[in-house]
């Protein structure tokens, strides 16, 4: 079935991004100037303010910092999958990622969950990320 569900907007600043996705590479901005890491991408480091930065691969291990239980979904494309957790989580890298948690029931999920990333080539030209119990 082809995907009906939301497509980013993808731009100059968040492309590499989604490239990487596409290659199955999580990847967050990483200052130049002062090295820390950042999600979601922008063009100012938002410590030191420097323009300079790269791309830099993290691990995908992280934990689940905060999350909810979505049961009425935003587009009848989700419907068919609620109720599903979405949650933020917390890379052990340090910078937090909205995701949808997978392969877990909602009940089963709490705060502090060892979680790990998964890829979901949801159209020839899109791959998402998603994240489920790590192990
Ligand atoms: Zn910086």
């Amino acid at each position: 079935m082809a995907y009906e569900g939301f497509r980013p907007d993808i731009g100059p600043l968040d492309a590499p991004f989604w490239e990487a996705l596409r290659r199955h590479e999580l990847v967050v901005q990483e200052c130049t100037a002062c090295t820390r890491l950042r999600f979601v991408p922008t063009e100012l480091c938002p410590y030191c303010a420097s323009p300079a930065s790269t791309w830099t691969p993290v691990t995908g291990r992280g934990r689940v910092y905060t999350y909810t239980v979505v049961h009425r979904a935003p587009t009848p494309a989700y419907q068919a999958d609620a109720p599903y957790a979405l949650a933020y989580v917390e890379l052990e890298e340090g910078p937090r990622v909205p995701t949808r948690l997978v392969d877990v029931e909602p009940g089963a999920v709490v705060v502090d969950l060892p979680v790990e990333v998964v890829f979901d080539d949801v159209a020839p030209d899109l791959t998402l990320y998603r994240f489920r119990p790590a192990g």
